[in-house]
């Protein structure tokens, strides 16, 4: 274990991530709600995100790959593993021992299973128009003789709800001869167009760890990810001075350097204003441009030390909205200088 304590925090609040897969499994009514906690629980932790939600009572975990599968293995008890990218020829060794389930992609993926493990349980996914991963609803039959226990398939654009391609895909899904599999449909986003997206199982992601994909979210889900970083230096830049990379900013200002930057995840597009901490209650802008490892903010007026905390506004739709980038851009690129606080 490393004794230098780390200039920079994630505070995950686990609470507040149990209450949000309760309001998504609440919506997704008689359907079994599940988690996907890929991309390491979306940055926020994958083993402690699924032992939390074991005890709230959610059975089926989503990852993408085998060596996700494996970092997360043995899973709390109860709980089930799917792997959404199905099986290559590499990972097929460890796959066929168990322990977790795969979700067939590919033909070829479905005859790789057939041949090293006929008798263990596979899902499959179905491609119904997003034109990602899956099989064509016409192969589902080659996997007849297999145990498939969920037959899958990705909305597109569910975070639009009046896109056409939400009703096609459904329809397409319904028209499916799945021979007695349980189906799932909902993501996150999904989960909020209504009641006829959820099926049997659904296969919420973003929403858990605060994500607001749909307006019924918009109160209903709780933020779950905060970063606090430390003041390195406070700094009075006189008028006529400029403030960081390319002098994109200039004084007279006060100003406070905060151990943050792009390396952390903190991009760029939350330069010049677009990104905030806040301090005393009230937002304080970023100045001048975001750089690798540090990040300037108006300390103009506040009683901030060298050493404080401050607390960066990550309100995921805000912070999206203003930086550029998507919510789960800003959640997965979060890098590895934090210390993760779970509380
Ligand atoms: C990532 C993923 C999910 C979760 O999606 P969110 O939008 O994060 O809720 C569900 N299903 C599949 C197939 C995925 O790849």
């Amino acid at each position: 274990m490393p004794c230098v304590p780390p200039a920079l925090r994630l505070t995950i609040d686990l609470d507040a991530l149990v209450a949000n897969w309760r309001w998504l499994a609440a919506r997704s009514g008689a359907a079994a709600c599940g988690a996907a906690v890929k991309a390491d629980g979306y940055g926020v932790g994958a083993a402690r995100v699924a032992a939390a939600l074991a005890r709230a009572g959610c059975r089926t975990l989503f990852v993408a790959t085998w060596a996700e599968a494996e970092a997360l293995l043995p899973l709390p008890h109860g709980m089930t593993l799917r792997v959404l990218h199905g099986v290559s020829e590499a990972e097929l060794p460890f796959a066929a021992r168990g322990g977790a389930v795969p979700v067939l992609n590919t033909p070829a993926q479905v005859a790789r299973w057939r041949a090293a493990a006929p008798d263990r349980p596979c899902d499959l996914m179905v491609d119904t128009g997003m034109n990602r991963l899956g099989l064509a609803p016409g192969e589902i039959g080659l996997a007849d003789g297999l145990s498939v226990e969920v037959v899958h398939s990705h909305l597109a654009c569910a975070d639009e709800p009046d896109h056409v391609l939400n009703a096609r895909q459904l329809a397409a899904f319904r028209a499916l001869d799945v021979r007695g599999a349980r189906r799932s449909l909902a993501n996150s986003a999904g989960i909020c167009l209504g009641p006829d997206y959820a099926f049997d199982l659904t296969r919420p992601g973003i929403a858990l760890y605060g994500g607001v994909q749909h307006a019924d979210m918009a109160e209903a889900i709780r933020p779950v990810v905060g970063i606090e970083a430390q003041i390195v230096q406070l700094r009075d830049v006189p008028a006529g001075e400029t403030i960081g990379y390319g002098a994109t900013a200039s004084g007279p200002m006060r100003i406070a350097v905060l151990n943050l930057g792009y390396a952390d995840g903190y991009l760029r597009g939350f330069s010049g204003g677009a990104g905030a901490a806040l301090v005393e209650g009230r937002p304080r802008p970023v100045v001048g441009r975001v750089s690798m490892d540090l990040t300037a903010i108006d300390a103009t007026g506040t009683a901030l030390r060298e050493g404080d905390w401050v607390t960066i506004d990550f309100d995921l739709p805000r912070a999206a909205a203003r930086s550029g980038l998507s919510q789960y851009e800003l959640l997965t690129g979060l890098g590895a200088r934090y210390q993760r606080a779970y509380r």
